[in-house]
């Protein structure tokens, strides 16, 4: 058993619970999958429907190429197999915001086959299989909290193309699922296919969770729990879940595969309709689409706009920079946090750079609740600020003091240590100034140094340091105190 494996305990047998999700990720773009209407969010509700979104009689779907480009680009994102021919389907269900009744979406011949993640767990990598990823449209959403007698639909977001990214049952944690939906928005952000704003809806997931005993090696039932539309989410339905199928075996009980909701208010899932098959939603190819086919020079096209991903970006800053893997995952998991770092080291030491970012600009954007790219401090005034230090015109401490500083209005940091007398004191004879002073004024402390009391050395530091209100060259304030002491 690994030391960081997460298992179920019950009545002292150890279960594993298996993790395997669907991933609704819905493509940018500026229109629909099958129409031209807008996709942004936010906007008046039936503000964006044209008749063949709200399926009047006769209209026909015409495929929009910039979402197949965008799922093809992603499938390059996931290493993973790009189908030159793929068929869309009819999944036949009614549902009040489903006009068509039905959704077109793609089954047995999907645009993308199988593919792979890799996770930074603590431990080393993990790849995680990629099942497929298949374009489908969005349905509209029904909203029954406005009209206490009806429900109303607003149509807006049917037809807006999705993304399903299906994965293999390999996720075996709440923490491995965290690590998955991160790094796949991380994937998609960094190619522009999805911005993975989990607030909008953009990215959401169904999640399959199965238990099985320690050791065994056939995957039980699976539930899967619908639309999930955060990590923290995901991670207390599979807690709760897999705490319920242990238990509900342990008492000799069978799992039905079924369909389940999370309800977050309780924190528990509950069932909702046993599971549908596949035949059950009448799946055939829609007549009104041709099957989609393209050639090698169109995969090509696109693989020629692929950027720099995440892990070649990690596995370069590791080589050039010298940092460590797990400062280099940080610093590439978001795409503009990297773009920062690039910017602050063009003139600033890089590990100084890596340090400042991840420990003081976090803590500050933390705690404003922004993105790096709302930063009130640009990557040019950090980058003067870690000169400043680098060349020893400020101390550490006193340059925690200019962060703040700073961070109240982006000012060039030079200007502030003039303005202010931040400049740390190097002057020789001036320090030995302040030295010879405290030595004066300490004389029993100095004799008991010298008697062997190493530790009093701090001490004397301190009151020069305090003198100098913090502006002394600590290095130099160590130099000259062992000499004279
Ligand atoms: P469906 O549409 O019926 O849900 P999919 O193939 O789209 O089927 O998705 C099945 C999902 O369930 C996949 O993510 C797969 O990894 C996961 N899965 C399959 N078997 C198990 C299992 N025993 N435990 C947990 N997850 C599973
Ligand atoms: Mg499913």
């Amino acid at each position: 058993m690994k030391k960081d494996q997460y298992l179920i305990e019950k009545n002292g047998n150890n279960y594993e619970v298996v993790i395997g999700l669907e991933v609704h990720a819905q493509v940018l773009s500026n229109s629909k999958l099958f129409s031209n209407s807008a996709t942004k969010f936010g906007s008046e509700p039936n503000t964006q429907v044209s008749l063949v979104d709200a399926a009047f009689p006769g209209m026909l779907p015409v495929i929009n190429e910039f979402c197949i480009r965008q799922a093809v680009k992603t499938g390059i994102g996931l290493n993973a197999k790009i189908n030159k021919k793929s068929i869309f389907d009819r999944k036949n269900y009614f549902y009040a915001d489903l006009p068509q009744g039905y959704q077109i979406s793609q089954y047995k011949d999907p645009i993308v086959g199988e593919g792979s993640i890799v996770l930074d767990l603590p431990s080393g990598p993990k790849t995680i299989g990629i099942e497929r990823l298949h374009l489908e449209q969005d349905a509209g959403k029904s909203i029954h909290d406005i009209d206490p007698s009806s429900t109303l639909v607003d149509l807006n977001r049917s037809g807006v193309a999705l993304m399903e990214i299906v994965s293999k049952p390999d996720l075996r944690s709440p923490e491995e699922v965290n690590l998955y939906i991160k790094k796949l928005r991380s994937i998609m952000r960094y190619l522009g296919t999805c911005d993975g704003n989990m607030q909008e809806g953009s990215l959401r997931a169904d999640v399959n969770v199965s238990v099985r005993k320690l050791g065994s090696d056939k995957f039980g039932t699976r539930c899967e729990i619908k639309n999930v539309n955060s990590i923290k989410f995901m991670q207390m339905a599979i807690e709760y879940e897999a705490n319920r199928q242990a238990e509900l075996l342990e008492e000799g009980g069978i799992i039905d595969q079924e369909t389940r909701l999370f309800d977050t208010k309780k924190n528990q899932t509950r069932s909702m309709r046993s599971k549908e098959d596949a035949h059950d939603y009448r799946y055939f190819p829609d007549p009104d689409l041709l099957p989609l086919e393209f050639d090698d020079q169109f995969i090509e096209d696109i693989k020629s706009e692929i950027p720099e991903l995440p892990d070649q970006k990690k596995d370069r800053f590791i080589e050039k920079f010298k940092l460590s893997p797990y400062e280099a995952t940080i610093l590439v998991s978001d795409l503009e946090t990297s773009k920062y770092f690039e910017k602050v080291i063009k003139n600033s030491d890089v590990k100084l750079s890596a340090n400042w970012i991840t420990g003081e600009l976090f803590a500050l954007l933390n705690e404003k609740n922004i993105e790096i790219d709302q930063s009130p401090i640009s990557p040019e005034n950090l980058s003067k600020l870690i000169n400043l230090i680098s060349d020893g015109t400020i101390s550490g401490k006193i340059a925690k003091t200019l962060f703040v500083e700073m961070s109240k209005g982006d000012k060039d940091p030079k200007k502030i240590v003039e303005e202010k007398g931040l400049k740390q004191q190097s002057d020789p004879k001036e320090l030995e100034k302040i030295i010879d002073k405290v030595i004066l004024d300490n004389p029993d402390n100095v004799q008991k140094y010298k008697s062997g009391k190493d530790k009093l050395f701090g001490f004397f530091v301190g009151q020069v340091m305090k003198a100098s209100s913090g502006k002394a060259n600590p290095k130099m304030v160590n130099d000259i105190l062992k000499k004279k002491l």
